[in-house]
């Protein structure tokens, strides 16, 4: 009876919280990871392990894209640097191809560039395999898909056939550049001031997100956030993560996000950006200038240092 009851006030409580009203999928690019500055392994040991503590601590189902001629030195596979890896497996995370140098599809023939996704998947597969899960996902280098319907079309015809789904982005940012300039300072007070730059930064752009969405389809969607594994992320994902949920997030798997209709809209976009599907969406429905308006800057003394 205790059991019943108990049971019936849990379901009570439950339908009188309110659901959060957004969801975010979050990814991270470039793993095993990103540095300017230190190289030497112990560096990406403590940023990976300073990132996953903080994606636990929040329960965020995120999933990060691996460029495994990153796994290699001299053309020789680093086991520690696999390690970094299986670090993101073991805390039950996904992982995802970003192919295996980094091409890019705007300038590497489309036959060189298949064979760098397909060199880019036996590690990362195995891992996948061995967490009892599959390697399903692939996130374009620079966002480039393609400069013309031709190529584009083959590659995502050569994607499916090899069991990928493509991995958008809604929410893109210039996170990188914050990194790059952290990077490459030691000192503990420009540190800091890079730091709260990049939070402001980062809370600008979601914010400038929320209204692209809401302007280009009356509603929010599940965003997919755009972020890159490196130093600055590991310091600072505790508080990104306080400030999403703070504007009502629930963080979801990409693929949830991603199964949202909106996802089927038509992208027929071929420029030279890698932008977010919101524009590549926008920019097919015929929206111009003032759509765009309002997209955050990085802050100059931020653009010099992280260049
Ligand atoms: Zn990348």
């Amino acid at each position: 009876m205790l059991t019943v009851l108990a049971t019936l006030v849990a379901a009570m409580v439950g339908a009188h919280q309110p659901a959060p009203a957004r969801q975010v999928a979050v990814t991270f690019d470039d793993l095993p990871g990103a540095s300017v500055g230190r190289l030497d392994i112990q560096h990406f040991q403590d940023f990976t392990s300073e990132l996953l503590g903080a994606l636990a601590r929040h329960r965020v189902p995120a999933i990060g894209f691996v460029n495994e001629g990153k796994l290699e030195a001299d053309g020789t596979l680093v086991a520690a640097r696999v390690a970094l890896l299986k670090q993101w497996a073991d805390a039950g995370l996904e992982l995802g191809n970003h192919s295996y140098s980094h091409g890019d599809l705007h300038t590497m023939p489309l036959e060189t560039f298949k064979q760098d996704v397909i060199r880019g998947e036996p590690i990362t597969k195995r891992l996948m395999t061995d967490a009892q899960k599959s390697l399903r996902f692939f996130r374009h280098p620079f966002l480039h898909t393609g400069r013309d319907a031709a190529t584009r079309g083959a590659f995502e015809t050569f994607l499916r056939e090899r069991g990928y789904r493509v991995a958008p982005v809604t929410i893109d940012n210039y996170d990188y550049t914050f990194a790059r300039a952290y990077d490459r300072t030691s000192h503990g007070a420009e540190r800091r001031r890079i730091v709260d730059a990049y939070l402001s930064y980062m809370t600008s752009v979601v914010s400038y997100y929320e209204q692209q969405s809401q302007l280009l389809l009356g509603r929010e969607l599940p965003q997919v956030l755009l972020l890159h594994a490196n130093a600055l992320n590991g310091r600072t994902f505790d508080t990104l993560a306080r400030m999403l949920q703070g504007r009502g997030y629930a963080f979801v798997p990409l693929d949830t996000a991603i199964n949202d209709p909106a996802y089927n809209r038509p992208d027929e976009y071929y420029g030279a950006g890698g932008i977010t599907w919101l524009h590549r969406w926008a920019l097919t429905e015929g929206k111009r200038g003032a759509y765009f308006a309002g997209e955050p800057a990085v802050p100059a003394w931020i653009a010099q240092a992280g260049w």
